[in-house]
């Protein structure tokens, strides 16, 4: 393609992305009197239009059955009520799936990306998820270790606002936590369980502030996070962090801008950033000094294969050849229990966070005699929650009849069913990755888009295997008894597909050995010193905790770095 000429400007910085990794990038060199210019590919986010928090069913029109009927057609990508901007399928935007293989991408494209969106659960990693083959033998340590990342988990959930307690458990590390909200009935009857089982079941920590703070207010306890918080409350990269950077007027966005490949000069440095203006299709460059990518890690990978030159014949900052590969996700399975403790509870109003007050942290870290090799987590969701659009249909399965006697029996079951979700460690494996599409295939844009492979091993099959027996037993030890298994299934049938977790990481993993690792232990290109990433794609593991803390801790220490070497005058 026919490279535009650049426009006289230099940035200092380019941030590519707004997501957990670009806005902390933002929000940092901001702090530090950096001025950054941020691409992304959607559109401004306004909280108080856009967010559905508050909304009621009511105000869907025809509740869902209407003119689109999305939910009843089964084409519903995101909630009625989820925050705006979100697919997991986008005729513009498509990728492919390599035969034999099954993924799926779940992307956003509005100011904070994916934040507007997230769960909000943020565990920080332990001590041992930074050193997993010291641990076990498997997969490559990270560079760094837990001391050097504590100070920037410090950092990450203060700002952040995470709610929590300490416990003292190595796979729950302790934190700089605000107040959490006590267990709900459900919840206390999953800590009753766990103390028969001799499984802990303690405080949540999630991105959800239950004290006010950076002109964020606390929590009101509407559990309705995942349709944005209008607040602020529950954390996202646009209004904790995006927002405030625009008000130091250090912060240029461009959204519609979708970056298609970084430009090199003779040296191998980037000089600019090619981008497609969506508004007007057309190409646009920016000039930069340097520039960060924090474009989620599937998406940065993808940019720099597809910025092949004379000096990266495969990819950008691509010598090792590892840019695209050690992809993982999050394993999952989930059960529901029917618990009759939990019939005809007086009715009482059990929103709070919208996520978890407790969970169930891994706690057979030292048991030898499994056999996987890594561990799991436990959320879990009950309580009387709002029905939702078209929540009734589940109802008109399970029960038969019809008025008033329907009614009183629905009335007196809900609230009943708890569910879990057991979330565990992949183990990265060679073929597990991302590729430019090998038959050319292209997005609107022109851009040529990922082919995904997938394969999951023994080790994370029999993990399911694992988290199956142990839901199952909660709920059995609950006084309940678990709906819908069907104990045909292989694990292979009851894994989540890769990508459905929506915690891909890896692609472009850090590591002293250049010949091994695409970037640096600042998350700096061995290959191109101008070239940092910032958002999943450094991990050199997948922990069974979910990923967002840690990338907002690294993307925090990789800023630092940043600002110190533009200080410096060394990029
Ligand atoms: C429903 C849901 C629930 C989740 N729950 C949790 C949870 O409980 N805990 C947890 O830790 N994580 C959770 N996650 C994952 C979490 O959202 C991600 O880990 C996190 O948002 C990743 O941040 P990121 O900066 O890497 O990417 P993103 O948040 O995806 O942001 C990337 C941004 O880059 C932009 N972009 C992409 N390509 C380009 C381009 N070429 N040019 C310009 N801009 C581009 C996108 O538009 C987007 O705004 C969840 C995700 C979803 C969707
Ligand atoms: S539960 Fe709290 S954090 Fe979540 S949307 Fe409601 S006010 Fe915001």
């Amino acid at each position: 393609m026919v490279h535009l000429q650049p426009k006289a400007q230099v940035a200092d910085v380019v941030v590519i992305g707004s997501g957990a990794g670009g806005g902390t990038v933002v929000k940092v060199l901001t702090d530090l009197g950096v001025n950054v210019t941020l691409l992304e590919a959607g559109g401004m986010v306004n909280p108080e239009t856009d967010f559905k928090q508050g909304m009621w069913p009511y105000e869907v029109q025809h509740r869902g059955t209407g003119p689109n009927a999305e939910y009843y057609r089964g084409t519903m990508q995101d909630g009625f009520f989820a925050a705006p901007n979100s697919f997991w399928q986008d005729p513009n935007e498509p990728y492919t799936v390599a035969p034999d293989s099954k993924f799926t991408w779940f992307r956003s494209r509005v100011i904070g990306g994916r934040t507007n969106h997230f769960g909000r659960f943020t565990p920080r990693f332990s001590d041992y998820d930074f050193k997993p083959y010291s641990f076990d033998g498997l997969g490559t340590d990270w560079p760094m270790d837990y001391t050097e990342m504590s100070p920037y988990f410090d950092k990450a959930e203060l700002f952040v606002g995470v709610s929590g307690a300490n416990s003292g458990l190595r796979s729950a590390p302790d934190g700089k936590f605000q107040p959490v909200p006590p267990p709900r009935v459900h919840e206390v009857l999953v800590q009753k369980a766990g103390q028969k089982l001799g499984i802990p079941v303690i405080p949540a920590r999630q991105a959800m502030m239950t004290k006010a703070q950076n002109g964020r207010e606390a929590c009101h306890y509407c559990a309705q996070c995942g349709r944005g918080c209008k607040s602020g409350a529950a954390y996202s990269s646009s209004q904790a962090m995006i927002f405030p950077a625009l008000k130091t007027g250090r912060l240029t966005i461009v959204t519609g801008a979708m970056a298609r490949e970084l430009v090199l000069d003779d040296t191998g440095k980037v000089t600019a950033v090619s981008y497609i203006d969506k508004a007007t299709r057309t190409e646009q460059q920016i000039r930069c000094r340097t520039v960060v990518l924090a474009a989620s890690a599937c998406e940065s990978a993808r940019l720099l294969l597809n910025s092949k030159s004379a000096l990266f014949p495969d990819g950008l900052a691509n010598s090792s050849g590892a840019v695209g590969k050690y992809l993982t996700d999050t394993l999952a399975f989930s059960h529901w229990g029917y618990v009759p403790a939990l019939e005809g509870v007086p009715r009482h109003n059990s929103d709070g966070l919208g996520g978890n007050h407790v969970y169930i942290p891994w706690w057979l870290l030292d048991d030898k005699t499994k056999d996987f090799p890594r561990g799991y987590h436990i959320q879990m969701g009950g309580g009387f929650n709002m029905p939702g659009i078209g929540g009734f249909n589940d109802l008109a399965w399970n029960y038969e009849g019809y008025g008033t006697k329907l009614k009183q029996r629905i009335r007196q079951s809900y609230g009943s069913q708890v569910s879990f979700t057991g979330f565990g460690e992949m183990i990265p494996n060679k073929d597990t990755y991302c590729e430019i599409d090998p038959d050319g295939k292209t997005d609107i844009y022109g851009i040529p888009v990922l082919r995904f492979h997938w394969k999951w091993s023994d080790y994370e099959l029999n993990t399911v295997g694992h988290i199956r027996q142990t839901l199952r037993s909660i709920i059995e030890t609950m006084g309940g008894t678990v709906n819908g298994d069907d104990p045909t299934l292989t694990n292979a049938q009851r894994i989540t597909t890769g990508g459905s977790v929506i915690h891909e990481v890896g692609t472009i993993r850090m590591g002293d050995d250049p010949s091994q690792a695409p970037l640096n232990r600042y998350c700096q290109a061995h290959d191109v010193k101008n070239l940092f990433v910032a958002d999943a794609a450094p991990f050199v593991s997948n922990p069974e905790k979910n990923p967002t803390l840690a990338i907002i801790a690294l993307a925090w220490r990789t800023a630092e770095y940043l600002a110190e070497e533009l200080r410096k005058g060394n990029v």
